[in-house]
């Protein structure tokens, strides 16, 4: 019987449903997809209002006011508060999370969001049984303490800091590992020549590729950014993709650039994208920087969600994979600084970007969950107690 894999996501930003898809679909290539029958449930959705809109009001709120998301992260990112903050997600949503889990058995459960971590894993464990609990940790460096919690049976976490923070969380080191972020299965494979990507896509063969994105949402100044980079007169053509944010792509098509300009809405096809392009213009989304690497494509970070993206700016910078400029002015010197470097400082640049990534992460990472899906359920908080009092009772 194939083997019932339960993903708990949710669409703020684009970095989790990609994690999951890149996890399922390595685990249909590996295992089969006739013995494995996956599904991704967006938690928020179904949670209670106002919870239900994070997917709307989550690129809303980090770009109209990125002070107040960074104030509520760093409250919130206390052993004791995350702790209090899930316990009243779990209360507030008791009934639903149940009916998610009576509607959707499980032979694993893998979840790959921070906020959704302890309030799952609390719902799960109040059942006599249940089923084996995975976290995925999908943030680089300055991880949430809402990712670790101390039941779960496994937590694969994508750096040294990561899983540093894990252990001081409270979680064993025999329930972490460090796998590496996973990159959709086909990335590296997808990425081929960059003469035949641009040709595919339509880019001007012989002049520099400058690619530009912002995460899923298309956040942040990515707008100013482009219109700064375009302002340089660079002899170079620019590729910006505005993801799911409409508006930012109806006003860059209705802008006059001074190169050749390619504009994009949601893409399906980054590897092409990064595989075409010299240079990578990006929000500091662990997704996105993590796909870089593997496509040793050097990159500017040109925003960071404060809080959970902060730690990813430096990760970058210190190992020599990319440069951070905050500011739109400061990214377009860079770029034409990078530029006028030539071909030698940017190869230098490509092979610093490939030394951070782990490709195998995703087969790493699915290979663990398939193994836990033969595992069988396990009991919870109430049985385990139960279990404890009868091992402690005297003969
Ligand atoms: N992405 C995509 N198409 C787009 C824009 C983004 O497939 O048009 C993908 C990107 O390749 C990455 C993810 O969405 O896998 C973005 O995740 P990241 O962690 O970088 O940022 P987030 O959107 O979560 O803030």
């Amino acid at each position: 019987m194939a083997k019932r894999i339960v993903f708990l996501m949710s669409d703020t930003g684009g970095g989790h449903r990609a994690a999951a898809e890149a996890i399922r679909d390595a685990l249909y290539i590996r295992y089969g997809k006739e013995n494995i029958d996956a599904t991704l449930i967006d938690v928020f959705r179904l949670s209670r209002f106002p919870m239900n809109y994070m997917p709307e009001f989550y690129p809303w709120l980090v770009n109209r006011s990125k002070a107040s998301w960074a104030i509520g992260y760093n409250l919130s990112n206390t052993r004791g508060r995350a702790n209090l903050l899930a316990r009243t997600m779990y209360y507030t949503n008791a009934r639903r999370f149940k009916k998610m889990i009576l509607t959707n058995p499980a032979d694993v459960v893998v979840c790959v969001h921070s906020v959704i971590t302890r309030a799952a894993m609390r719902a799960y464990d109040v059942l006599e049984m249940r089923p084996p609990f995975i976290t995925v940790v999908t943030d680089l460096v300055s991880t949430h303490f809402f990712w670790y919690d101390k039941q779960v049976e496994r937590c694969l976490v994508p750096t040294q800091a990561a899983y540093d923070r894990g252990i001081n969380a409270g979680l064993r080191p025999d329930q972490m590992r460090i796998t590496g972020l996973p990159v959709d299965p086909r990335f590296m494979d997808s990425l081929g020549s960059k003469q035949d990507a641009r040709a595919e896509l339509g880019w001007v063969p012989d002049k520099p590729a400058i690619l530009m994105v912002a995460g899923g949402d298309g956040m942040g100044p990515l707008y100013a950014t482009a219109r700064a980079i375009s302002e340089k007169h660079l002899d170079c053509q620019l590729a910006i993709i505005a993801g799911r944010n409409r508006a930012l792509k109806e006003k860059l098509e209705q802008t006059d650039w001074q190169q050749p300009t390619h504009i994009y809405g949601f893409v399906r096809n980054m590897p092409r994208l990064m595989a075409a392009a010299d240079i990578l213009v990006t929000k500091a989304g662990p997704a996105t920087l993590t796909e870089a690497a593997i496509a040793g494509l050097p990159m500017i970070i040109s925003d960071a969600i404060p809080g959970q993206e902060d730690g990813n700016v430096t990760y970058v910078v210190e190992n020599n994979a990319g440069a951070y400029a905050p500011e739109p002015r400061q990214v377009a010197d860079t770029v034409a600084a990078w530029l006028h470097e030539g071909a030698d400082a940017l190869a230098q640049r490509t092979a610093n970007a490939r030394r951070i990534a782990n490709p195998n992460a995703v087969w790493e990472i699915a290979d663990e969950i398939w193994q836990w899906a033969q595992h069988g359920a396990l009991p919870g908080k109430r049985k385990r107690r139960r279990l404890q009092r009868k091992r402690e009772k005297p003969n």
